[in-house]
């Protein structure tokens, strides 16, 4: 869907309370010729989700948290906003026939179903939120193919693939290969990790995320999703993608052709670029902040991961080649784990080991439907929940 040069894009903000979410918010309060924030959602921060009403002035506020909707309706109704509460009220505010890109912002297996929603009714997708991909790949894919709908990626990761890849045959395309920054615990012995506390986990060197995505950082979990999530993006097998530790993150990923060339979008470590470019479907905005000086490159390296240290990494290649599921239930098992984690009720290790057991204990299923993978992240919820 496009709009003619005047008119503001109508954006829904799919998690709109989060790390990406206010991001996003900010590059449209600073563009409001070409953006306007149609919709805000949250999962259960009530207070957050008023603060940015009031500022952004959508038209329809929605909180998943059901408990939250009456505070909703006093703090926003005088206003002229209309609010909504609930999973699905979520799911039908991502598809609003007014809105024309849908930001998935939002965290885990919540992603799902409004991008679902909104890629069956045909709108464009700045495509933040991972799982959706880890989850139901190759459903998305399939729903993708038929719908007007396109996805861009808000991955910093992925967002330079898509930029390496402009202009350029996909045939000659031989790997992708994704930078990770290695994360808190890059240096750090085995036995050290394992009994690293969730509050050394979240001290990310490089980036400020939401608490979910900096444990995933530190496991390198994230590493193994945006393996996946490149697979679904781009349409290259597990032969053709690989992770390298890149500690710096000024190189945000690399696209290796086969003439030998290798391509590498650079940049400061800053979401802003990457939102930008999703939100405006592959144009750039000018007004970078910063710029990447010659001393920030004077030493780029690179090493290999280190999958003993660092074994939900493995997850990638495992979940791509026996596909169906897989993925869905080692994001379910590893949601639930990471929340234990943050609470201090297991170690670090315990993450892995959950989502292994989890895995053999779920029945696999070979092409699911949605309504399979509905029911085997709540399933595998379940399983991984009884093992601490
Ligand atoms: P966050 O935790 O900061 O924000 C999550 C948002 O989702 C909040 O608005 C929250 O209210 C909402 N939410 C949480 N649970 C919900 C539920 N059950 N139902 C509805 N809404 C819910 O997360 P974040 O760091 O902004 O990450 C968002 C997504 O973007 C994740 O998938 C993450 O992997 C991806 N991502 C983030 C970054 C980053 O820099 N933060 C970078 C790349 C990718
Ligand atoms: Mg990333």
């Amino acid at each position: 869907m496009t709009k003619t040069d005047r008119t503001p894009k109508n954006i829904a903000v799919i998690g709109a309370t989060g790390s990406i979410g206010t991001q996003t918010l900010d590059i449209a309060a600073r563009h409001p010729d070409l953006y306007r924030p149609l919709v805000l959602t949250a999962g259960s921060r009530v207070n957050e989700l008023v603060e940015l009403c009031r500022k952004h002035r959508p038209r329809l506020a929605v909180i998943a948290d059901d408990r939250h909707y009456r505070e909703l309706c006093s703090e926003l109704q005088p206003l002229g906003i209309e609010c909504a509460a609930g999973a699905d009220a979520i799911a039908e505010a991502a598809a609003l026939p007014e809105v024309d890109m849908t930001v998935t912002a939002t965290v885990g297996y919540s992603g799902l179903l409004p991008t679902v929603k909104a890629i069956t009714a045909g709108k464009d997708i700045a495509l933040a939120n991972k799982e959706t991909l880890v989850v139901a790949g190759a459903l998305i894919e399939r729903l993708l193919n038929d719908s007007s709908s396109k996805i861009y990626p808000v991955d910093s990761e992925h967002s330079a693939i898509y930029q390496c890849l402009q202009g350029e045959d996909p045939a000659q395309v031989s790997r992708l290969i994704i930078t990770a920054s290695g994360g808190p615990f890059r240096t750090w012995e085995r036995d050290r990790i394992a009994v690293a506390r969730a509050c050394d986990a979240l001290r990310h060197p490089n980036w400020s995320m939401g608490a979910k995505i900096t444990i995933d950082s530190a496991t390198m979990m994230n590493k193994a999703f945006e393996l996946i999530e490149a697979r679904w993006l781009f349409g290259v097998g597990a032969d053709r993608l690989s992770a390298v530790v890149h500690p710096q993150s000024i190189i945000h990923s690399m696209v290796e052709f086969a003439d030998g060339g290798i391509k590498a979008q650079m940049g400061v470590p800053d979401m802003h670029l990457p939102i930008a470019y999703a939100l405006g479907c592959a144009q750039r905005l000018p007004g970078a902040e910063r710029s990447l000086g010659l001393a920030d490159m004077a030493s780029l390296t690179f090493e290999e991961p280190d999958t003993d240290r660092f074994p939900c990494l493995t997850l990638a290649d495992m979940a791509l080649r026996r596909s169906g599921n897989t993925a869905c239930v080692i994001n379910a098992a590893n949601e639930v784990a990471v929340q234990a984690y943050l609470q201090n009720r297991i170690g670090f290790y315990d993450i892995y080991r959950i989502i292994c057991e989890t895995l053999d204990r779920c029945e696999y299923i070979a092409e699911p439907t949605l309504s399979d993978y509905v029911q085997t992240n709540q399933i595998a919820r379940d399983i991984a929940g009884t093992m601490f």
